[in-house]
């Protein structure tokens, strides 16, 4: 079955061209002016509109079971929604309890996603250190096509590492050329200070965001960009939230130190008035990790994104409807942390970010995919329109407007945390796999469509690293 996408503009991380995309199964097949449709070709009208590489959220978590609730969007629902902003991929976290099998759970997460409908991978969390975990993580990188694993310096008592953990893994990795994602906030601080409010009676959602300050993701972010700097490792920081963190990225690759910053959508455009709402299920809503901040640290994460401190765009969606999110009523602490916004990104980087002039067409597309698909080593099979991509294509509307409502969302979320907001572009058709799968409002996603996309491991900047280091082993020096 083919599909012709005709007479727009083709916009991909370093070019724009008018050029039609002819898409056969789930491949394109070739990118030119005027393309004769093949018989029986489905046409898809582009007529003033971008053609752009489907987004790629590299930061999800369907399904999570969290802090004992269960994330409400699934693998068919959250892919589904994604689909409908424009996002054809996720990569999820395999997150397995402190001293279990990394390989099993890989497995759990598989069961679970078989029923999405977009393309997915998974990063796998490394919760402890053992020579289990050192095994496993050969085992994953070699056989299950995983080359991202990720380190929580956060949630003290259930998923924290500590320094030793994170030199012990950032090392392994290095030698099995796969990256690590590090939450990159000092759980020990988070939980002195949690201690603290609740002794003085402060208990309310208000109180998440004074127990995690700006300072508590700035410490961490320097003290892991220092470990993997010891190691000549590269490492890739998520949801970067604040000025210090930015700025810390920004040093560390002044200095020739791989690290790379990616940035929520939800960080870009919200900040901490949230938690004053009147209403307890609101501000409980908007409880996440790291939470949203003073209003000056937005400027600080667009200017890092404009100047490449910040690399990629991402959710961390991560969805739970106000009655889990009740559950920390009396204690801050236990209200489920995680927001979501998968179907929304595209739009509310579009708007504030190519609307404003902060961003081009073409960076957009950059940190909505290209950027994603190198990094984590899977461009240009995603993240690019080009002959022998796959076609993960949206054709994006960017003069459309829409107000985002929890009322016609596609999650199963009863909250929007953009409820309200107006944005101009919008993904008007959305092709997954070679099928069309958004169009014009209507979502026809198929469950189980989508496939695990495997990654394979030594992306271009370990090359680069090391030769740099040369990463010979250390000599003792010969004495007499
Ligand atoms: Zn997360």
């Amino acid at each position: 079955m083919s599909v012709l996408v005709q007479g727009g503009t083709v916009v991909n991380a370093d070019i724009s061209v008018r050029a039609d995309v002819l898409i056969d199964g789930d491949k394109i097949m070739q990118v030119a002016p005027d393309i004769s449709p093949p018989t029986g070709a489905k046409i898809v009208d582009a007529g003033g509109m971008l053609v752009m590489p489907g987004g790629i959220d590299p930061h999800t978590h369907m399904e999570l079971m969290f802090m004992g609730q269960v994330a409400v969007d699934d693998f068919f629902t959250g892919t589904g929604a994604g689909l409908a902003g424009g996002t054809t991929m996720i990569i999820d976290f395999a997150i397995p309890a402190p001293g279990a099998s990394m390989v099993e759970c890989w497995k759990d997460w598989s069961v679970k996603a078989e029923k999405a409908a977009a393309d997915y991978s998974f990063h796998v969390a490394v919760t402890s250190w053992s020579d289990k975990v050192h095994e496993e993580m050969g085992i994953l990188t070699r056989d299950y096509g995983v080359n991202s694993f990720k380190h929580f310096m956060a949630y003290k008592g259930a998923l924290m590492v500590d320094d030793g953990v994170l030199l012990h893994s950032i090392g392994r990795a290095l030698e099995l050329g796969a990256i690590c994602n590090i939450h990159a906030e000092n759980g020990d601080a988070v939980f002195h200070m949690q201690q603290k409010l609740l002794a003085s009676g402060i208990a309310g959602p208000e109180a998440h965001a004074l127990s995690r300050p700006p300072g508590v993701e700035g410490e961490a972010a320097q003290r892991v960009i220092a470990i993997a700097g010891l190691l000549g490792a590269p490492i890739y920081i998520v949801h970067v939230s604040t000025q210090e963190a930015t700025e810390a990225i920004a040093r560390a690759r002044a200095t020739g130190q791989r690290v790379y910053g990616e940035v929520l959508a939800q960080h870009l455009v919200l900040d901490e008035s949230v938690y004053q709402s009147k209403h307890w299920a609101t501000a409980a809503a908007y409880v996440m990790s790291p939470p949203f901040r003073a209003k000056h640290h937005q400027q600080a994460l667009w200017a890092g994104l404009v100047s490449g401190a910040l690399q990629t765009t991402a959710t961390d969606h991560c969805v739970f409807c106000a009655p889990q999110k009740a559950m920390g009523r009396q204690d801050f602490t236990k209200i489920p942390n995680g927001t979501g916004g998968i179907e929304d990104r595209l739009s509310i980087l579009w708007h504030h970010g190519v609307g404003t002039g902060r961003i081009t067409p073409n960076e957009f597309v950059r940190i909505t995919s290209t950027n994603t698909a190198q990094i984590f080593n899977i461009f240009p099979r995603k993240g690019l329109i080009a002959p022998g991509s796959d076609a993960d294509v949206v054709v994006w509307d960017a003069h459309a407007s829409r107000t985002i409502s929890v009322k016609t969302h596609h999650s199963q979320v009863d909250f929007n945390v953009y409820e309200g907001m107006e944005v101009t572009g919008l993904a008007r058709h959305t092709i997954s796999r070679g099928n069309l799968v958004w169009t014009d409002g209507d979502l026809r996603t198929v469950r189980g469509a989508g496939r695990y996309v495997e990654r394979p491991v030594f992306p271009a900047p370990f090359r680069a690293i090391g030769i740099a280091n040369g990463l010979a082993a250390p000599k003792a020096v010969t004495r007499p």
